[in-house]
């Protein structure tokens, strides 16, 4: 077996990760209740320009509590991209609604605002639209339809911390923002997720119901709703509160490695097509994952391809199967974009502890395997 040296989304973790969480465990202010959840809440939702945060166990958790919070029930639509990770659909489906599927646009590999219309009926609860691999969405034409059609509008920035669309913080632009801190996230809890939001009314409902939505007004153990136990712990949150001391380096470290896979990889495009990763001038993109598409006409197939990397010590991905092709949600309608994305895409490393030094090599590993 190979030893993975070049690992494709590693966390970095370092002492004061490590001093964060041993002084909440020494506080023995461990769980959901704990003062480090509050603050981490305060913290991270300040950073995505939010008044409102209410953390959870996963970013899925999130998704699934925020849809809660705004009503959406049995029947109901929700429509997203097709192409996104699978837990995207699943916390529609666990509430009985239906995720109602769009196709990507091969601009921003994000949702097709174009195409979001036509897919809107009486039953549409909500958008929710997926800022994928750290590129923001084209939010205008979504919060226009939104309008429009009286719809609510929930991010799955689970892979985009700190991207900016016009100015504004990914999460920000919709009545509620979702991230992961999954240990592959831009910043981790271990696991764990939040939910971000400038309305007071939605952030109170997420909060409460993320917690067994217990009764107010002194009948502690009386539910009106249906709650959930998703409480995010306290060394869960001293553990974010101590990645947010690191967030901006993150970011900036993820944006430089990003223009060295450019520059570099740039060289090589005349061997074969690569597409290079969207970066719209409207937005920021932060490189969750520094990812290529390889054209039919690359001179090695992409399972070649990673095959090679893999020989050298570097850890790859291919993109998601769309959720159109997913046993569990299966539907014939096509979607062309999505299918492409998924056929030609490979994730590079991309991880917060990659350097550069770890960028030259993997490029050295594709100038080789062209050359
Ligand atoms: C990672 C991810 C999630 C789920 O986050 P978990 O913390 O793993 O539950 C949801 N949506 C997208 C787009 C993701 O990438």
């Amino acid at each position: 077996m190979i030893k993975i040296k070049i690992p494709v989304c590693a966390p970095e973790i370092s002492e004061i990760d490590v001093s964060y969480v041993s002084e909440c465990v020494r506080s023995s202010w461990v769980s959901g209740i704990s003062p480090y959840v509050g603050r981490f809440e305060k913290r991270f939702a300040e950073y995505c320009e939010c008044k409102y945060g209410a953390a959870v166990n996963s970013g899925t958790t999130a998704l699934h509590t925020a849809l809660a919070s705004i009503g959406v029930g049995k029947g109901d639509e929700v429509i997203i991209p097709t192409f996104t990770m699978i837990a995207t659909p699943n916390s529609i489906a666990y509430l009985g609604a239906v995720p109602v599927l769009v196709d990507s646009e091969l601009d921003t590999w994000n949702i097709d605002v174009d195409k979001i219309e036509e897919k809107i009926t009486p039953r549409t609860k909500a958008i929710m639209p997926v800022h994928t691999y750290g590129h923001p969405v084209d939010m205008d034409p979504i919060m226009e339809l939104a309008e429009k059609y009286n719809l609510f509008v929930i991010e799955d920035a689970a892979e985009a911390h700190g991207a900016i669309y016009k100015g504004k913080k990914v999460g920000s632009i919709g009545d509620l923002g979702c991230f992961s801190f999954y240990a592959n996230k831009i910043i981790t809890t271990g696991e764990g997720g939040m939910i971000v939001t400038n309305n007071e009314e939605l952030a109170e409902t997420a909060a409460w119901l993320r917690a067994h939505a217990f009764g107010r007004g002194g009948k502690h153990f009386y539910h009106e709703r249906l709650g959930y136990g998703y409480r995010m712990s306290g060394m869960q949150a001293a553990l974010g509160l101590a990645q947010m001391e690191r967030i901006d380096t993150f970011v900036e470290n993820r944006i430089a490695r990003a223009k060295l896979y450019n520059t570099v990889l740039e060289d090589i495009e005349g061997r074969g097509d690569i597409v290079f990763p969207p970066d719209a001038k409207w937005g920021k993109n932060v490189y969750w994952m520094y990812s290529i598409l390889l054209d039919d006409n690359f001179p090695v197939s992409r399972e070649k391809f990673m095959k090679k990397l893999d020989t050298s010590g570097i850890d790859t991905r291919t993109f998601f199967y769309p959720v159109h092709v997913q046993p569990v949600y299966k539907q014939s309608s096509p979607y062309p974009v999505a299918d492409e994305l998924s056929r030609k895409g490979i994730n590079l490393p991309s991880g917060n502890n990659l350097t550069l030094d770890d960028v030259s090599v993997v490029c050295d590993a594709i100038i080789q395997l062209v050359g």
